[in-house]
């Protein structure tokens, strides 16, 4: 048999110890283009900017004729 704790971990321990665990949002950057929120250091995935210039073209897609 392994090692095994000696003791049991109290309830309020282990919720100070997942205290740390939560989720936090990504943050949120505009870009200054066509201010619609974006991922900083990212093409803008509206218009495809980034640094002032297009550098990707962003395709509207097609709807289906019919
Ligand atoms: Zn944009």
């Amino acid at each position: 048999m392994g090692a095994l704790p000696k003791r049991k971990y109290a309830k309020a321990r282990q919720g100070k110890r997942r205290g740390h665990l939560g989720l936090s949002l990504p943050s949120l950057d505009y870009c200054p283009q066509c201010h619609s929120p974006k991922l900083p250091h990212h093409v803008c995935p509206t218009c495809g900017s980034y640094a002032g210039r297009e550098v990707i073209r962003i395709e509207t897609p097609k709807k289906k004729a019919g």
